[in-house]
């Protein structure tokens, strides 16, 4: 990811701000305690941000990286940091090999499924258990038999046990009743296995439960600035700031539509901005209509009408002296103008993580 240069050139590109990645990382660390290892979950291209230059950002207090898949796992292993990596999903059986060969550490819910994986040589595992979430695992009443199946086999080494919290942000009680069941069922078995790690937390746990971290914690969300809880987002820093420019401007008149299905009709005379992304570069078309705006020098500018493939129309009426090539921020600040993603996302109808993920490739990436 090069550094930033002169961007005039540019339509469309996100800004990553390392310093803040870094800094999110100690806020994680100072909320757990020491004594903690962290598994830095840098799937789906490190949320949007560029995985190579993430992962060698957060390096010096990550134990493992997390990934979905042996493809991710590999762009982990080229960035060079020598960090243990973890495959969060279960491999198709056709993944197996590359997985054992190149000791990604595999997160497995049954005994069978580390039988297969043995044919291809030792390997490290995570077992998991369901304790709620629904989808892998083992059910707890299955997983100290299968645990221990696991335990008998030669040439396996259990890195860890875990299980994952679908609602940490927003059902206390129920969390907690998960974070129980986990810890009691499996008590004995942490004082005997003094080398497996025990790990429950993601972004949500690590805010509202940082008593339970355990061994090892697996922070996403909060790396990149972003809290699935309001009330913490002042503590942590965005890491991304996503901005395209102005390639028209034009004045309409009162009783002009703007865009497909002229769902916009000017009740005035208006002064418009073309601006160049749509949803092909990952900007929710679903925000149309919704009061989504972008900043132009430093002011909220309405987006008019309906999101298309490569341009959003925006009212700058409000912006007298904006130019052709003006920055329009789609998510971050502007002098004191702020265009948050969890805004952006919540006119969309999804969640910060999907609209960060769903950045598209025409968006060029570049740090600061
Ligand atoms: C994606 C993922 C996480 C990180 O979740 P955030 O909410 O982004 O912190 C943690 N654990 C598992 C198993 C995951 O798949």
């Amino acid at each position: 990811m090069p550094a930033l240069p002169a961007t005039d050139h540019l339509r469309t590109w996100v800004e990553i701000n390392l310093g803040a990645l870094v800094r999110n990382l100690a806020f994680v660390r100072k909320r757990i305690g020491p004594g903690v290892g962290i598994l830095a979950v840098v799937k789906a291209n490190a949320y949007g941000h560029g995985v190579a230059n993430v992962v060698k950002a957060l390096a010096h207090d990550t134990e493992v990286f997390g990934v979905a898949n042996i493809t991710e796992a590999a762009e982990v292993g080229a960035a060079g940091t020598g960090r243990a990596v973890m495959l969060l999903s279960p491999c198709l059986p056709a993944e197996r090999e590359t997985a054992v060969r190149c000791g990604y550490i595999v997160t497995v819910s049954t005994a069978a499924e580390v039988l297969c994986y043995l044919r291809h040589g030792s390997l490290s595992v995570n077992f998991k258990i369901d304790t709620g979430m629904g989808r892998a695992g083992c059910g707890p009443e299955m997983a100290l038999e299968e645990l221990r199946l696991i335990l008998e086999m030669d040439g396996v080494s259990l890195h860890s046990i875990s299980t994952h919290l679908p609602s940490a942000d927003e059902d206390d009680i129920f969390t907690c009743e998960q974070l129980h069941a986990f810890e009691t069922l499996l008590a004995d078995w942490r004082r005997l296995l003094c080398g497996t790690k025990f790990h429950v937390l993601n972004s949500a746990g690590i805010l509202t439960f940082p008593s339970h971290s355990l061994d090892l914690v697996r922070p996403g969300l909060i790396l990149y600035g972003v809290s699935p809880l309001p009330e913490y987002s002042t503590e942590i820093e965005p890491v991304l700031t996503w901005k395209s420019r102005v390639i028209l401007l034009r004045d309409l008149p009162t009783g002009a539509s703007v865009s497909y299905g002229r769902s916009f009709i000017a009740k005035n005379p208006i002064r418009t901005a073309l601006v160049a992304v749509g949803y092909a570069d990952g900007f929710p078309r679903q925000v149309s209509g919704r009061g989504a705006c972008v900043l132009v020098r430093g002011v909220r500018c309405p987006l008019l009408g309906r999101v298309t493939m490569d341009q959003i129309v925006v009212d700058v009426s409000r912006v007298p002296d904006a130019a052709l090539g003006d920055e329009a921020t789609l998510i971050g600040s502007d002098g004191s103008a702020k265009i948050d993603i969890s805004e952006l996302a919540h006119q969309a109808d999804t969640i910060p993580w999907e609209i960060l993920t769903g950045i598209g490739r025409r968006v060029e990436h570049f740090q600061t």
